[in-house]
């Protein structure tokens, strides 16, 4: 799973086998994901962990600027909507050696050419100076996770991976029916279908977007946020909303900052816009009722 492939990496990352045998800084995104959080005592016993606000750049610069070696933990794709400034933090690992360590979980499979996901795209390639971290669980449609390394020293980091990354060292397994999944989903990245599942699911993005009003709104990823505030009433709408047959993620602390609860939707490719409409109408009505 991807949540063991972070418990696999975060700890190699922070002992400084990565960063030429220095431990970095470590510097996580105050939204990273919960299987990446939970790694931050872990990495406290090997190097300096630091939380910063979602996104900020500034802050995460001036680190880069006193310290010599700084490590940044973060999500590609934000499960609770949203984005990394990728292009940004690769300009900051240009300038500084910066390494990025990014999971993405809900970017693979629904974004880039054959699925490679939003950093991957934007990379081209993986480098040295990064590393991602993914679900096949999720956008994969299979079981089972990823870890990309970049390829220095003739796989010496694989081997490092493979030998000293706790879960992939023990017995976890992916079952044999959960093999044959991710060949066949692996089969269909690769074919011509996996475009036309990617532009249907951003037809139905591009359609969710026109009918209800999110902060995410426009920004083509296939996770939306809709901001409700106290946590009674975001049960309430789930609630209600499951009643009227639509499934959705109510989120709250410690997920997120306590008062600041709300519904995650998942996009799918598969939804026909009647449904996406008549969900719509649903939440659209829910909300109106408590304002
Ligand atoms: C679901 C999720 C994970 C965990 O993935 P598993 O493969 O189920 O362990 C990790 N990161 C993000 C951003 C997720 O949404």
């Amino acid at each position: 799973s991807c949540a063991a492939a972070a418990a696999a990496s975060l700890p190699l990352l922070a002992s400084g086998a990565l960063t030429d045998d220095v431990a970095p800084l470590m510097v996580f995104d105050k939204n990273a994901h919960f299987c990446l959080n939970l790694m931050k005592p872990i990495c406290a016993d090997e190097a300096e962990v630091v939380t910063l606000r979602h996104n900020d750049l500034e802050a995460l610069e001036d680190l880069c600027k006193t310290r010599p070696r700084v490590a940044y933990v973060a999500d590609g794709v934000y499960s609770t909507g949203g984005q990394a400034p990728v292009r940004e933090l690769l300009q900051l690992q240009d300038k500084y050696g910066l390494f990025l360590f990014f999971d993405e979980a809900h970017g693979f499979s629904t974004l880039g050419r054959h699925g490679r996901g939003l950093v991957l795209e934007e990379m081209g390639a993986i480098n040295d100076r990064t590393l991602i971290v993914t679900s096949l669980n999720k956008g994969f449609g299979a079981s089972g996770g990823a870890i990309f390394l970049g390829p220095r020293h003739n796989h010496q980091r694989h081997n490092l991976a493979t030998r000293f990354g706790g879960p992939i060292t023990w017995s976890q397994r992916i079952n044999t029916a959960g093999l044959g999944a991710i060949i066949a989903s692996a089969a269909i990245h690769r074919s011509d279908a996996l475009p036309q599942l990617q532009n249907r699911l951003q037809d139905n993005v591009r359609y969710f977007d026109e009918l209800i009003e999110s902060d995410s709104r426009g920004d083509g990823l296939p996770i939306r946020f809709i901001s409700i505030g106290s946590e009674d009433n975001t049960i309430f709408f789930a609630k209600s909303l499951l009643e009227q047959g639509f499934y959705t993620s109510p989120i709250f602390f410690p997920v997120i900052a306590k008062g600041r609860a709300g519904l995650r939707i998942m996009i799918r490719a598969n939804l026909r816009q009647e449904d996406i409409r008549r969900f719509a109408t649903s939440l659209n009505q829910l909300k109106a009722d408590h304002e």
